[in-house]
């Protein structure tokens, strides 16, 4: 079935008490026995299961062709699974992305001899450079958070699989519908449910899809249950809600960024806009093999640097000025001011997440803060 058929109806059950057509919220924290001891389902203990968490699960797993997923209570606690499943002594070579990822390797995982190398990997050659004989993990953002580079993940997956090393990509930006990283070589996508999964910046959620229901996987999967930074039931039922409607939202923020963006390229305020549908963008090429649409989320550097763009954050009235992104509503922000190390964000960027206003009203915003 095609991807909109799936996102409305994976992981739907009617319900088989009350013939209830969407899934009632489950917040029983344990599952009754029989008295021969028999359970009623699968279900013992809402730490290792819940309803609501394996009906999104399910879901997740059925938008990417996957065998397996594991539902986390944000996208963090879904990637800090990953790197838990390490074995002691792992390198692990990182996109220069999201910059909690790599804080999070660096400060807490380096300490459990955990080497990490943060690169750009839409450089083919530095990335290749970056593998070693102990790499045992390659984790891609593409595009990434917030200079939206894109990484070709056929390209990186062949060569990481060489020397063994498992293959996540960080699909928060690309969402399914955009982005398959498991059609491209990846063995896992990871996601930070909270943005455009979810939709409405109204739930905090993360998971992880894996390819094969492998050995590897099993460790996240106890990791998940054992330690129990799962969502809650309510948060499991909003990110479904959310997903049902998915390919058509992101189709929407992806046109409404390729506007702003085109408006933005013209601009004699700016230096430069980091979008790869524009056809000067350097990521262009790559992203049109590899994504069906571009996606919500974009950056520009102003001319006047550091001033120039938190002046400009200063009198966005339609832009709210807010972290996050991939939320109905448009959000801008100065990224430096907010981001630690590993991240070196210019000073002169802003961050604009596209969301489901009318593009013309976005534009016409822009077009006064800018003046
Ligand atoms: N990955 C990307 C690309 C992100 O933008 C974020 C958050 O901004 C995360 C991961 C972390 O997700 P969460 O905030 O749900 O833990």
């Amino acid at each position: 079935m095609k991807i909109e058929t799936l996102a409305v109806h994976a992981g739907r059950e009617i319900d088989k008490t009350t013939g209830a057509v969407q899934e009632p919220i489950h917040l029983s924290t344990t599952f009754h026995r029989d008295e021969n001891g028999e359970l009623a389902s699968e279900f013992i203990y809402s730490r290792s299961g819940n309803p609501n968490r394996r009906a999104l699960e399910k879901c997740l797993a059925s938008l990417e062709g996957a065998a397996e997923c594991a539902a986390f209570s944000s996208g963090m606690a879904a990637a800090n699974a990953v790197f838990q499943a390490l074995e002691p002594g792992a390198h692990v070579v990182l996109s220069n992305g999201y910059y909690g990822t790599g804080k999070m390797l660096m400060d807490v995982f380096t300490r459990w001899q955990v080497e990490c190398s943060v690169v750009d990997t839409s450089d083919l050659g530095a990335f290749r450079k970056s593998l070693r004989k102990n790499t045992q993990l390659v984790w891609i953002e593409t595009p990434t958070n917030p200079m939206i580079r894109v990484t070709d993940l056929d390209a990186v997956s062949a060569h990481a699989h060489s020397v063994g090393a498992k293959v996540v990509c960080d699909n928060t930006v690309g969402t399914p519908i955009l982005q398959r990283p498991l059609e491209h070589g990846c063995d896992m996508s990871m996601y930070s449910a909270t943005k455009f999964l979810s939709g409405h910046g109204d739930v905090l959620g993360g998971a992880i899809v894996s390819k094969e229901n492998d050995e590897f996987f099993e460790r996240v999967r106890t990791i998940q249950t054992g330690a129990g930074a799962v969502p809650s039931p309510f948060e499991c039922w909003l990110t479904l809600r959310g997903i049902r409607t998915l390919p058509y939202r992101v189709r929407a923020h992806s046109e409404n960024a390729m506007k702003v963006a085109a408006y933005l390229d013209g601009h004699g305020a700016i230096s430069s806009v980091n979008y790869p549908g524009l056809e000067n963008n350097p990521h262009h090429a790559v992203a049109k093999k590899q994504m069906k649409m571009f996606g919500g989320l974009l950056s520009i550097h102003l001319k006047g640097g550091r001033d120039a763009a938190l002046r400009m954050a200063s009198r966005v009235r339609l832009f709210t000025r807010a972290t996050s992104l991939g939320g109905t509503e448009s959000l801008i922000e100065h990224r430096a001011s907010v981001e630690a190390p590993p991240a070196q964000t210019p000073e002169d960027l802003l961050r604009l997440s596209i969301g489901l206003e009318h593009p013309d009203d976005l534009i016409a915003d822009l077009e006064q803060a800018l003046a």
